[in-house]
């Protein structure tokens, strides 16, 4: 829950109609997406002109949210983008933790900003640079922190259809479909009350997961056949090179959500999966654990990366190959039960 002090100090943020700049983090997912644009319909509701800036493209599975069609993408056309953020007398960062989850360019022109940041997010370590922080980790998705925030300034009468169906999407998504630990009675009755705001949840779990192109399939098929299992590590890890996503023809989100195919295995509680991105020259890598094993804090020593305790990210500059290996070596000095 919100503090009733920060609770005040939003309502005077919002008191009179502002520009608001709304971001989520760099390569957003479908939390990062639904939080934003639910917050967008609901400060629009409030008579606010907001956007939605997001550092570099959202996947086209999350192309049919609500509004979706409006939203900048920063890396796009950088000047255009600092000239919004310069424009906004309000910010509010979603889904991340650290300014520079929204990568370089963007960083840049956030940290160059004088005006009053407002943070809604479930990451572990929050940095010190909103004059709200409204961080919690027992949060599954930044979406339902965004319910309880529209709750804590008393205005839950605003949640119409199209706010819940953007907010649901990342309860979904960030739950693994409800399934995660992170998972609440509290999360289903907020569900339960989107689904009685007539939002339609089965079309959404469609659009979300039964939208794959045949290429994105054959990406996963390979994926597959590239899975390897240390069974003396309870670890499981698979990769993608940059010549295996040019061969099937990859586009933006087609990787998504296949690391957890490493941990549908019996006795497998760790898995890493690595893709390489010749692009940004850096091998992009997901990690997601079963009960204890904080792949957060694994993330955050071994890949400057960060997350949540059954699912986190990082990177790595080295070639695929000798990431994967550094990933095998780290094994023998780390406790995994
Ligand atoms: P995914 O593996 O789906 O990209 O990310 C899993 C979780 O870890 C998400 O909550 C995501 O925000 C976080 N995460 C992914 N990559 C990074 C990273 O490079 N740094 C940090 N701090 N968190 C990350
Ligand atoms: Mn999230």
């Amino acid at each position: 829950m919100m503090k009733s002090d920060d609770i005040e100090k939003v309502k005077q943020l919002l008191a009179s109609p502002k520009k608001i700049a709304i971001m989520p983090h760099r390569n957003p997912d479908g939390d990062a997406m639904g939080s934003t644009l639910g917050l967008y319909h609901f400060l629009q509701l409030l008579g606010h002109e907001p956007v939605v800036i997001v550092p570099n493209d959202f996947p086209d599975f999350l192309a049919w949210l609500p509004s979706s069609e409006t939203v900048k993408v920063f890396e796009r056309d950088v000047e255009v983008g600092t000239r919004l953020l310069n424009d906004a007398e309000l910010i509010f960062t979603l889904d991340f933790n650290v300014l520079s989850r929204t990568g370089d360019s963007m960083e840049a022109a956030l940290k160059a900003l004088t005006v009053p940041f407002i943070m809604i997010d479930h990451h572990q370590k929050p940095d010190d640079y909103a004059v709200v922080t409204f961080s919690d980790t027992s949060y599954g998705s930044t979406c339902e922190m965004v319910y309880q925030f529209i709750q804590g300034l008393g205005q839950g009468q605003l949640i119409n259809k199209t706010i819940a169906t953007c907010l649901y999407t990342g309860i979904v998504t960030d739950s693994g479909s409800f399934r995660y630990p992170s998972t609440t009675g509290t999360t289903h009755r907020i569900a339960a009350e989107f689904i009685d705001l007539g939002i339609d949840n089965s079309a959404i779990h469609s659009l979300l997961f039964d939208n794959h192109s045949h290429n994105r399939i054959q990406i996963l098929a390979r994926a597959l056949q590239n899975m390897k299992v240390l069974s003396a590590y309870k670890t499981s890890y698979s990769s993608l090179s940059q010549e295996e996503l040019n061969n099937f023809g990859h586009s933006k989100g087609d990787t998504e959500g296949i690391v957890n195919y490493g941990l549908s295995m019996k006795d497998i509680v760790f898995t890493a999966f690595f893709t390489e991105n010749k692009d940004e020259g850096i091998i992009k890598i997901s990690f997601r654990s079963k009960g204890d094993f904080d792949v957060n804090a694994y993330a955050r020593e071994h890949f400057s990366g960060g997350g949540h305790i059954n699912a986190a990210g990082g990177k790595s500059t080295l070639p695929l190959e000798a990431t994967i290996q550094k990933f095998i070596a780290t094994l023998a000095t780390t406790k995994i039960d």
